[in-house]
């Protein structure tokens, strides 16, 4: 099919994600047809460097040949069959993988399709988990301003988008919500203020509706798609050790943060914390076939065995639930995490990454870079006024769009671009993503 077919077919007839379709057409669709490496390449066979991870999950680059071996051996005996009363070796190989490289706390795996399944899934289980030890009035949820946890109903009901809030509100089930700490951090000027601040709203919370409280959820170490807005250090840490106090159940979500993307394999580690619930997707599968899975510990899953009559079961499930392909290629992703110089090259490409954002702190039009990790956002400033551009004004679009022109595909988020690359990034790479974002940024900011 010919490139300007292919154009107006995604025009008619396709219906694109977070995309005000009015708008989709002033500029050509852009279509990716292959990707090798860290790079994609469009139908012109014009190649880009793929700077946001196919939206956060590639992580060993694409068609990477340990990761392909794996999907076509699996493809040779069966590409689905459901674990709806059956099983399948890779499902059983993964979840006993996951366990081994998780906090200790988590021993039990359920995997489901995609993030936002991940987070419902570990809503419904720590709603039920309550209900079966006979404690049905701790059903509240706590969550923070700005959180991201997905788009279902369940998993938005937990998101702090007031956008969001505005549109589907009704639909959604009560939550309390505690500030954004890295709003906290700004106000209060430094981090540990800022932590002081947040733990504060956190204890009296706590102290009012503790006893009515399922579960707080938090992202682990960085508010991803509100902008890349880390936690003060020590931050989940703290949150863990309350929640035990009272008796709430931790839920931390790593569908970002997992697999590599802060510098550990998970951000838990880096504070010692052990969720009661773990939800995992975007990199699982290093980028390749949608897969997620919500972990729980002992004491949760002990919670749904009785006898069959009591009904204590876990009632949920999807048809594509642990598909074998997804699995297959989990696991050869886990198994490349195994070599332990990979996330020792992730951690120098941390390094680079922030030593090469700080040059940005002094340039007309973007304010100070925020990183956690391999990932990072540098928010676009109109030079005249020291100020974001008014909304609508889409120039964080006309940023994106001039730098893929220059190779490096991006894309924005609020008043931000942000970079998420593959782990697989090279310093060079590093260096040609920032480069061609400063260069974006001068002819589209300054004009
Ligand atoms: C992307 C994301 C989700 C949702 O994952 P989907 O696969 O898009 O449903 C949930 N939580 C966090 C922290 C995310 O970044």
């Amino acid at each position: 099919m010919d490139l300007e077919t292919l154009r107006a077919w995604d025009r008619r007839y396709f219906w694109h994600p977070f995309t005000q379709m009015a708008c989709w057409g002033d500029d050509d669709p852009w279509i990716i047809v292959e990707g090798r490496g860290n790079y994609v390449y469009d139908a012109q066979g014009r190649r880009a460097l793929d700077a946001i991870a196919s939206l956060w999950c590639n992580v060993h680059g694409h068609r990477h040949p340990r990761l392909d071996a794996a999907l076509v051996e699996q493809l040779g005996r069966i590409a689905h069959s459901t674990v709806l009363g059956a099983s399948h070796p890779g499902g059983i190989r993964l979840a006993s993988a996951l366990v081994e490289c998780t906090p200790a706390s988590l021993q039990h795996v359920f995997f489901s399709e995609d993030g936002a399944e991940a987070v419902e899934i570990a809503i419904k289980m720590a709603a039920q988990y309550w209900i079966n030890r006979g404690r049905p009035e701790k059903s509240l949820f706590l969550t923070l301003d700005n959180a991201y946890h997905g788009d279902t109903v369940g998993a938005s009901s937990l998101g702090g988008f007031p956008l969001f809030h505005a549109v589907y509100g009704r639909l959604h089930f009560p939550t309390r919500r505690l500030p954004s700490p890295y709003a906290l951090t700004q106000a209060e000027g430094d981090a540990g203020r800022g932590l002081d601040a947040w733990l504060q709203a956190l204890d009296a919370l706590m102290e009012e509706e503790g006893g009515r409280t399922a579960a707080l959820i938090l992202e682990g170490g960085v508010q991803g798609a509100a902008g890349i807005l880390p936690y003060p250090p020590g931050l989940l840490a703290a949150a863990a050790q309350r929640c035990r106090a009272h008796e709430v159940l931790l839920i931390v979500d790593e569908v970002a943060t997992g697999f590599g993307r802060s510098g550990t394999l998970f951000a838990c580690e880096q504070e010692g914390v052990e969720p009661d619930l773990l939800a995992l997707g975007k990199g699982i599968s290093g980028g390749y076939l949608p897969l997620a899975a919500t972990l729980a510990s002992e004491e949760i899953y002990q919670a749904f065995l009785a006898p069959f009559a009591e009904a204590k079961q876990f009632y949920y499930g999807h048809t594509y639930t642990a598909n074998p392909l997804a699995c297959a290629v989990a696991l050869a992703s886990l198994e490349l995490f195994a070599e332990p110089q990979l996330l020792a090259g992730v951690r120098e490409r941390i390094a680079h990454l922030s030593a090469g954002l700080a040059r940005f702190a002094e340039l007309p039009y973007a304010a100070p870079a925020r990183q956690f990790g391999l990932m990072a956002a540098v928010p676009l400033r109109d030079p005249h006024s020291g100020q974001a551009f008014p909304y609508g004004d889409r120039r964080e679009y006309a940023v994106c769009r001039r730098a893929r022109d220059l190779g490096v595909y991006l894309r924005p988020l609020g008043d931000s671009i942000v970079i998420v690359p593959p782990l697989s990034v090279t310093a060079e790479e590093i260096h040609t993503i920032l480069r061609v974002l400063d260069n974006a940024m001068a002819e589209e900011c300054a004009r």
